[in-house]
Parts: C-alpha cells; sequence; structure tokens
C-alpha cells in the first residue's frame, strides 16, 4: 500500500520550437488507500500525468513519489503499479485462467503461488467458475473483469485507471463502475482514475483533481468542489451554478 506524492510536476512534449508544454506544476498529495479521480476535458493532460506516474511518459520537472520513494528515474516495472486501460486486449487461445496468470508466469513466481493470487482475484471478481473458458466465450462485462483480474494478481500498491469504461454501454459502465468501488473497499489499494465524465467522477472519487489545460484547479471531495469551485472553470465543468 502507498502514499503518492506529486510536487510541481511539469511535462514538455518536443524540443526547440516544437515545445508543448502541457502539463503546469501540479500538486498534489494523495494518501494510502486513497480513490482518486483524475478528471477534465480532452485534451487537458489526464492521461499525461498518469502516464508519468506509471512511468510511461518522462516527467519534465518536479518529482513523483510513490510510497515515499522518488519514483522520477525508475522503470514502470520497478514502480509497484498496475495499469487498466480503456482498450483491454487479452489473449484469444489462452483461459481466463492463464490471461490473469501469465503476468506471474513470466516473473517466474511459484506455481501454488500464482494459483493462490488468481483463485483469490476470481473470487472478488466472480469469475471463479469461468477460469477454463476462453475470452470469446465471455460477455463484455466479464472480459473487462479478467482485465482488471490481470491488475489485481500482481498486488500492486497503486491502481491507475485510464478511461476503462469508455467503451461501454451505459448499463454495463454503471455496473463495472460497482465493481471498482467493491474492488477498492475490499483491497484498498491506493488508485488514481482518470475520465472525463463529471458523474463518473462525483460517484466514484473520494478526493477529485480536477484539471483544466494542464493545471490543476482544484482538488478536493466531491462535495468541495461542487459546492465551493475553486474557479469559474470548475463552476461551469462541475460545481454548482453561483
Ligand atoms: P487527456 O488525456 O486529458 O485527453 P492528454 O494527456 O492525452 O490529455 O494530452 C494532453 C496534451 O498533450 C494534448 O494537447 C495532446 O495533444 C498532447 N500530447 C499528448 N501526447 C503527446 C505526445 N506523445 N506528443 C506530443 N503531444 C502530446
Ligand atoms: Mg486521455
Amino acid at each position: 500500500m502507498a502514499s503518492i506524492a506529486l510536487k510541481n510536476v511539469v511535462k514538455k512534449y518536443g524540443k526547440g520550437k516544437q515545445e508543448l508544454q502541457v502539463i503546469h506544476g501540479v500538486n498534489a498529495d494523495i494518501a494510502d488507500r486513497e480513490f482518486i479521480v483524475i478528471v477534465g476535458p480532452s485534451g487537458c493532460g489526464k492521461s499525461t500525468l498518469l502516464r508519468m506516474v506509471a512511468g510511461l511518459e518522462e516527467i519534465s520537472g518536479g518529482e513523483i513519489s510513490i510510497g515515499g520513494r522518488v519514483v522520477n528515474q525508475l522503470e514502470p516495472a520497478e514502480r509497484d503499479i498496475a495499469m487498466v486501460f480503456q482498450n483491454y486486449a487479452l489473449y484469444p487461445h489462452m483461459s481466463v485462467f492463464d490471461n490473469m496468470a501469465y503476468g506471474l508466469k513470466i516473473r517466474k513466481m511459484p506455481v501454488d503461488e500464482i494459483r493462490t493470487r488468481v483463485d483469490k482475484a476470481a473470487k472478488i471478481l466472480e469469475l471463479g467458475h469461468l477460469l477454463d473458458r476462453k475470452p470469446r466465450q465471455l460477455s463484455g462485462g466479464q472480459r473487462q473483469r479478467v482485465a482488471m483480474g490481470r491488475a489485481i494478481v500482481r498486488q500492486p500498491q497503486v491502481f491507475l485507471f485510464d478511461e476503462p469504461l469508455s467503451n461501454l454501454d451505459a448499463k454495463l459502465r454503471a455496473q463495472t463502475r460497482l465493481e471498482i468501488q467493491k474492488l477498492h473497499r475490499e483491497l484498498g489499494i491506493t488508485s488514481l482514475f482518470v475520465t472525463h465524465d463529471q458523474v463518473e467522477a462525483m460517484t466514484l472519487a473520494q478526493r477529485m483533481l480536477v484539471m483544466n489545460a494542464g493545471v490543476m484547479e482544484q482538488f478536493g471531495t466531491p462535495e468541495e468542489v461542487y459546492h465551493r469551485p475553486a474557479s469559474t472553470f470548475v463552476a461551469s465543468f462541475i460545481g454548482s451554478p453561483p
């Protein structure tokens, strides 16, 4: 389990005349076990911020710590994070069990430890009866749960979600949202969840980080953000009318 600290985090893409700053000094202290939603319009820098925490994108300035350890220079595999994307790809020829176990097998984990972890994840995600099936024999929601299972079995310190629900229809989105909440209740893993959807943010967040054009406009509970928006942007994007 881990806290996350963002200290004056900056991101610039490109070089020289092509240089474009897309994240302008974001500061946030996230507690161990907290569920944080990063919300803002398309192009505001949400994925970039998340990818820097994951180590998939280099940080141009500032500092990111996970569990009190500065991770700026660490490879993704060294950061103890698991990421759930919008476009999850399962291995079509592998069973549900093997899809969930794959990341552990390549780490050469003992077989009985793998079995224990997959069984535990399958229980939480109600996939226990489906472990022998192939992805094509599953519903969309079940496939989404297998994708989450793959992240859970790694027992990461931090979960990163980049709009994992945006390709789902409304019913499945609501259902998966409940599953993510249940998952967080049961495992208590510190989570950063990116979405452009205000309702999704208000529903899921313990605290929300509202972004606009690379700037953090507000960081607070849904109640604070709704009732006491810190800027006219936040008021029009989320808050109650002035
Ligand atoms: P969001 O996830 O909020 O939609 P992104 O983080 O994807 O926003 O993008 C933020 C800004 O950075 C956008 O202006 C986007 O065009 C730009 N951007 C994203 N990735 C790259 C990249 N690899 N190279 C150059 N610009 C990028
Ligand atoms: Mg994005």
